[in-house]
């Protein structure tokens, strides 16, 4: 099918510079900054960059953009390669910055030797004021017409630690009149004497992302160099460097960043709803990080199917977060263990059904035999959802209510005969009759009914917590709200129920195993359960109730 799909504008780039022989091979990276973990957005950028290398016989390198020492950290390195790998991709190598760190200050060498780059003393507010405006021209102060050689033995000492952090630069001589501010003299490197992740106390001159990135790209031989949009104002000073240092000449491509609704995606502010607590950690399956989607349960197929159907684009949108969990449903559809869980118990006796008890058979997966079969113990006392009992209810209720016949699922048809009430009048239990003939795949008793129940034994059920999710924010477009973002967010995004009764096969079931509760949502072990206390989060509905309330309004 993917054959017949047209080609997306990246695509279409990369088919023509292979047929007119500009490169023998695509090579691409992802380049994350490790100074938190990855969102959703991350994803489309993964998916479209080991993408397109395999679509077209090449690799990809992951690249650590890491010439930030401050908000860096090994953490977010770890976090960052288990996503990717979780994500289905292998990189073909795993590279950092930093290790570049040698070669970018030949690089500026270089540019200071052909005269394209002078420290500069000026504080950086002065920078700022010579700039310019875009529509006026910025001016050189004096230090630009310092002699290569100064500049050389200067960015020495820079280097060296001889001086404080802010007191100097390195800037590219480019063009002070130029329409792009971008060109307007760049700062290339600055001194921050600073203890970086894996360099240490090697470096107290770091270069900035325009200096470090294109060249990095080129260190690599990377032939497309995909990134956002934002990036478009940086693409002249990256060929600018490219072609003054007489490089691989790498080149730059943007599409439109990933942005969703009721969902934030900046690792800024994960970061400050992680500090702040408004959630458990980069983990909390409310998050948009993909260790969040993760442990919610969903698959990494549906993410990849997710970023699939988006497809690239070249102007911002705001993609409807009801798309990613439909692709979420479709396939847990496919994958998911159907078990009988009931939330809020009703008792129910069947009067006239024997001590002990039997096991009756149920498919694992209606949508897939290969799932196989289960036996799931029943016996004389039941319990089922306490909404799916009414006293008197209306026309058209096909489930439980006095003198009504409902099924219980794969089992037999009952009938509700008497409703036992507490002192104050509540509902304690229903008395049932079952229908012997009406068992599940014998059934003889001729008898037609419309509803069927799930269920468990009351004797043989198991307990467990259940965290069920809604949306991190009450606002569609989080990022353009008024005020702080964390003003919207959701107060009921979370809702525990602490108990809830399960037939045991849950016990026994692979902690990896998805599942749907039958009626009642989708569900993946959380990393908090053990046997002794089972947490099962909820991935998502059956159905989209969140479409149905903004129709409702
Ligand atoms: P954030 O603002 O969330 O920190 P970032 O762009 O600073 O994101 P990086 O670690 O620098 O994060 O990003 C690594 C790669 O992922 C970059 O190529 C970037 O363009 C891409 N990327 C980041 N966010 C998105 C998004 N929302 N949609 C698509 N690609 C994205
Ligand atoms: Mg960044």
């Amino acid at each position: 099918m993917s054959e017949e799909k047209s080609l997306n504008f990246i695509e279409e780039i990369v088919e023509a510079d292979l047929s007119a022989g500009k490169y023998t091979t695509v090579v691409t990276r992802f380049p994350p900054e490790p100074n938190g973990y990855l969102h959703i957005g991350h994803a489309k950028s993964i998916c479209l960059n080991f993408g397109l290398a395999k679509k077209y016989g090449g690799s990809t390198n992951l690249r650590f953009d890491d010439t930030n020492p401050v908000t860096e950290d090994t953490e977010y390195v770890e976090s960052i390669k288990d996503d990717v790998r979780w994500l289905g991709f292998e990189w073909a190598n795993e590279l950092y910055a930093s290790d570049y760190f040698d070669r970018l200050y030949a690089f500026a060498h270089k540019l200071i030797d052909k005269g394209l780059a002078y420290v500069d003393d000026s504080a950086s507010d002065e920078i700022a004021e010579q700039k310019g405006t875009p529509t006026s021209p910025g001016r050189r102060n004096r230090y630009a017409d310092r002699t290569a050689e100064e500049n050389r033995q200067l960015f020495a000492e820079m280097r060296e630690g001889k001086y404080p952090d802010g007191s100097k630069v390195l800037r590219a001589r480019i063009d002070m009149a130029s329409s792009n501010m971008l060109m307007r003299d760049p700062i290339l490197y600055r001194i921050k004497h600073a203890h970086h992740h894996r360099t240490g106390d090697a470096w107290c001159i770091y270069p900035m992302y325009d200096f470090a990135h294109g060249q990095s790209d080129s260190i690599e031989n990377i032939t497309h160099s995909i990134c956002t949009l934002e990036f478009i104002p940086h693409r002249e000073l990256y060929d600018w460097c490219i072609s003054n240092l007489e490089i691989f000449p790498s080149h730059q491509y943007e599409f439109a960043r990933l942005n969703m609704t009721y969902t934030i995606m900046s690792k800024r502010k994960l970061l400050q709803l992680v500090n702040e607590g408004h959630v458990s950690g980069w983990d909390d399956p409310r998050m948009s990080t993909i260790s969040g989607m993760r442990r919610r349960g969903y698959p990494a197929e549906a993410i990849r199917d997710f970023c699939d159907r988006i497809g690239v684009a070249k102007r911002e949108n705001l993609i409807d977060v009801g798309l990613l969990e439909f692709c979420v449903r479709e396939q847990l559809n496919k994958l998911a263990l159907r078990r009988m869980v009931v939330f809020d118990p009703l008792k129910l006796v069947l009067t006239n059904y024997p001590e002990g008890e039997e096991y009756v058979t149920t498919d694992n997966n209606p949508e897939d035999p290969a799932a196989g079969e289960r036996q799931v113990p029943f016996s004389r006392e039941l319990y089922i959802e306490r909404e799916d009992f009414m006293e008197n209810p209306p026309k058209k209720y096909f489930r439980l209510a006095p003198g009504q016949m409902v099924r219980l699922k794969s089992a037999y048809i009952i009938r509700c005969d008497e409703v036992i009430r507490d002192a104050d009048g509540h509902i304690t239990e229903l008395h049932c009759s079952y229908l012997p003939e009406s068992r599940s795949g014998a059934d003889t008793s001729g008898i037609q009914v419309k509803g069927t129940l799930h269920w468990v034994s009351v004797r043989h059920a198991i307990t467990a917590e259940l965290r069920l999710y809604d949306r991190l924010f009450k606002v569609e477009d989080v990022a353009n709200a008024e005020g702080e973002f964390t003003d919207h967010l959701n107060p009921d995004s979370l809702q525990v129920i602490e108990k809830v009764y399960a037939e045991p096969a849950l016990l026994q079931d692979d902690a990896a195993a998805r599942f749907q509760f039958l009626r009642k949502g989708y569900f993946h072990v959380d990393k908090d359960s053990n046997p002794g206390n089972l947490v099962f989060n909820r991935t998502v509905t059956l159905k989209d109730t969140w479409a149905k309330e903004v129709k409702k309004g």
